[in-house]
């Protein structure tokens, strides 16, 4: 019995004793996933995962290759995914550290990372779980939390510089969807003359003028509205010109479940900088009369939540919101108003110059004319015929879209396109 007692307290003194050693010479760094360094730190563990091989050993946990880095056989897979306008869709994983335990080296010092999910409570509103990630290594190595995260955040920017980031909003949070995409010349999306110089320069010149706003006590803020058919170019101009600006992208579905107006307040409020707000046929959100939860579809926004929202209050933040519609003739005229809409430019089916100016873009490269066997003049007076050829369709009331004819160009070559054009044109009642 003797031995017992003696053994008992033994093990009790020595977890006392690891509990004391934890507490001295362990620290901890806990990062959780409201935080954007959450984001970041998994992302880097992400990318260090492909420099190295791994080993691993046990269950649940995984043992980092001592070089620097880790396997983690517990992955967890994070799927974006997003439906476009026009019906198609695109998805894409990424793999990063799973739940549990991982180890990794860095700078010569080792460090645990708990990844842990807490299955019970959600946050409020976004209906996310909580998750914490918990890193721990030597009080000597301490030093090294700092540099990691700055490491991490470095790696997330690399990511995006020069890149056009697009959010979408989870619950009430924004957070980037996918990878940044590569930003699209301003120059390829081929508008109407004038067209994208107006709006460029009223954009660039009420983002000159934030102290005037300021200094009068007007809302700083900008709304610009673009109408028009399908496919003709509202929603890439949109994206090339926040690239163009170094500007960030925040999609906003008005129509998407469980979206209400208090929601909607708090997503505006709660906009990245530097980011325009898009909001993609906007005559549809309000069109669908909202059904009633009975059948339970929970209501989304109402018209006058949104134009509350719209208004706002001044809070001095800068805020530029663009919608696209395909109908403007079933918008409610409250909404286009100054203040809500101070801008709105008709973006329209293709006319002669720019199905020409088009034409000239995929055909003119000299790596095409090698192909199609063509030298410039030819393909110039094939682009001056597409130019005839719409005019004489447009007399007779007959358009294009830009987005067909570049379908078009893509499958055909220069030749073909020419023959073929007359094919894609519909008759359609002008905007
Ligand atoms: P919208 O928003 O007006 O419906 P999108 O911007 O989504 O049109 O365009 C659909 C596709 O057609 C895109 O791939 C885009 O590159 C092409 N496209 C449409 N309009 C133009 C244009 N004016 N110039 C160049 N490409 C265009």
């Amino acid at each position: 019995m003797g031995v017992g007692v003696g053994l008992t307290a033994l093990r009790q003194g020595a977890m006392l004793a690891s509990m004391a050693l934890r507490r001295r010479m362990l620290v901890e760094l806990e990062i959780n996933n409201k935080d954007r360094a959450y984001e970041w730190f998994l992302a880097w563990m992400a990318h260090q995962t492909h420099t190295t091989s791994a080993s691993s050993r046990g269950r649940g946990r995984s043992i980092i290759n001592p070089r620097r880095w880790m396997a983690s056989h517990q992955l967890s897979v994070e799927t974006m995914y997003e439906q476009r306008k026009n019906g198609s869709s695109s998805v894409l994983f990424k793999l990063v550290a799973g739940p549990g335990m991982h180890w990794f080296k860095y700078h010569g010092a080792w460090m645990q990372v708990k990844r842990e999910r807490e299955t019970r409570s959600m946050q409020m509103m976004s209906g996310v779980p909580w998750e914490t990630i918990t890193l721990t290594t030597l009080s000597r190595d301490r030093i090294l939390f700092p540099q990691l995260l700055q490491e991490a955040r470095d790696l997330a920017m690399k990511g995006q510089e020069g890149k056009l980031v697009i959010h979408t909003a989870w619950g009430i949070e924004w957070k980037p969807f996918g990878q940044p995409r590569r930003k699209r010349p301003l120059g390829s999306v081929v508008l109407e003359h004038g067209v994208a110089e107006t709006i460029h320069r009223d954009l660039t010149s009420f983002l000159e003028r934030r102290r005037w706003y300021a200094d009068r006590g007007i809302p700083y803020r900008r709304g610009y509205l673009l109408y028009g058919p399908p496919g003709s170019g509202k929603t890439s101009f949109i994206q090339a010109l926040a690239g163009s600006l170094s500007y960030d992208i925040c999609v906003l579905n008005l129509s998407e479940r469980g979206l209400t107006d208090d929601k909607l307040n708090h997503l505006l409020s709660n906009v990245p900088e530097r980011s325009f707000i898009l909001i993609e046929d906007v005559d549809a959100a309000f069109n669908k009369r909202v059904k009633t939860s009975e059948d339970g579809y929970q209501s989304s926004v109402t018209f006058s939540g949104f134009l509350n929202v719209l208004d706002g209050v001044a809070s001095g933040e800068e805020r530029i919101i663009f919608m696209t519609t395909n109908h403007i003739e079933r918008l409610d005229p409250a909404l286009i108003r100054p203040g809500r809409v101070d801008l709105a430019l008709l973006v329209d089916d293709a006319s002669p110059a720019q199905a020409k100016a088009l034409f000239r873009q995929f055909y003119g490269g000299e790596d095409v004319q090698h192909v199609a066997g063509m030298n410039h003049d030819e393909l110039e007076d094939l682009a001056q015929m597409l130019e005839h050829i719409v005019k004489a369709e447009l007399k007779a009331g007959r358009r294009v879209s830009m987005a067909a004819l570049q379908g078009l160009f893509i499958r055909a070559g220069p030749k073909e396109a020419i023959e073929r054009c007359t094919e894609l044109f519909v008759v359609r009642r002008t905007a």
